[in-house]
């Protein structure tokens, strides 16, 4: 896993498969760093910029990956690596593969699987970064898989953001990102919920996250208590704001009054309901990280 080019049939540090917004960015900080980068895109009007900046254009996946030591894909899911990296196996033989697409831990596991049957090293990654973030300093990339990869390409991935190392298993960088995206992801569309309930006598979306913006903030606050909640294990720890308390039927009925779709909000008081059901009305909120978790093991008993 050389990090520079040593074999001088070889010709660059790095071969990037994927132009799109993400990949640009990352060839971008290692040709500014002064690594010598192969590219390769599906679409090869897309590699224009790039090789403008000095990378060197490959015309077909295989002539990209033999280029290079280190192979960094930067594509759109799971299917379009396959797609990709499939039929050149073989020429990946020897190198690294530095997966940055995002796909789900399973996937990045069959990746792994796949790569070691074909004794290729990998290392999988998941960017918590927007491209205009790629060099600047600011986001984080997760990385898990071969340590020894990782630890070879640290002078690398340090370029990128800052990285952070999961563990062995291939798919552990994906299950934390999708699982901060997750949090994201409902965060936004509560605001947006929340804007549509407004909008109905006549506040605009801006006038609302002036005021949901600072409240969220101070909400985020809450969550280490939360968490202490969860792995201390114990619901009713004192202080907490209780399952009856946080009945949130006023706040789905008022969705509902607006005529405002109340699905992502009932969806929260369906799981409060039923830790009250089940006789926990007096323990914390934190509590529905129980139904959340069991859903699976309920799911195994109906089938
Ligand atoms: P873009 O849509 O800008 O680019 C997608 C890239 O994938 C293009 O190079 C595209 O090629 C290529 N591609 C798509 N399908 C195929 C295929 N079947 N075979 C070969 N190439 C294919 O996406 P981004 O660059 O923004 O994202 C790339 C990855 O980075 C994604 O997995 C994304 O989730 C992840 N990511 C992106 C972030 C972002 O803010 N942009 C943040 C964090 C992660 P072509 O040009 O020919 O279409």
């Amino acid at each position: 896993m050389p990090e520079h080019t040593t074999n001088p049939a070889q010709l660059t540090d790095l071969t990037l498969l994927g132009l799109g917004a993400m990949g640009s960015a990352l060839t971008t900080a290692l040709l500014d760093a002064g690594r010598s980068v192969t590219v390769w895109n599906r679409t090869p009007e897309r590699a224009a910029e790039s090789v403008a900046r000095g990378a060197r254009a490959a015309g077909s996946v295989r002539e990209a990956v033999i280029a290079s030591p280190v192979v960094v894909a930067c594509l759109l899911k799971y299917p379009s690596v396959r797609e990709t990296l499939d039929p050149v196996a073989d020429a990946l033989r020897g190198r690294t593969l530095l997966n940055l697409t995002t796909t789900t831990p399973n996937e990045s596991r069959r990746l792994a699987a796949w790569a070691a049957d074909h004794g290729i090293d990998y290392l999988d990654g998941a960017v918590m970064a927007v491209p205009a973030m790629i060099g600047s300093g600011d986001g984080q990339i997760f990385y898990s898989g071969s340590r020894a990869v990782y630890d070879a390409l640290r002078p690398t991935l340090d370029l990128w953001a800052a990285p952070e190392y999961h563990g062995a298993d291939a798919g552990q960088a994906a299950l934390v990102d999708l699982a901060m995206l997750s949090g994201m992801y409902q965060m936004f569309v509560g605001f947006l919920h929340g804007a549509a309930m407004v909008a109905t006598t006549g506040m605009s979306a801006a006038g609302f996250a002036a005021r949901q913006a600072p409240f969220l903030a101070a909400m985020t606050q809450e969550l280490a208590g939360y968490a202490k909640v969860v792995d201390g294990g114990d619901y009713t720890v004192p202080g907490q704001q209780s399952l009856d308390f946080s009945d949130l039927t006023p706040l789905v009925r008022a969705s509902e009054e607006q005529g405002v779709d109340a699905g992502p909000i009932a969806a929260v008081q369906e799981r409060i309901a039923r830790q009250i059901a089940a006789g926990h009305g007096s323990d914390g909120l934190a509590r529905i990280y129980e139904t959340l978790r069991a859903a699976r093991a309920e799911e195994g008993n109906a089938a």
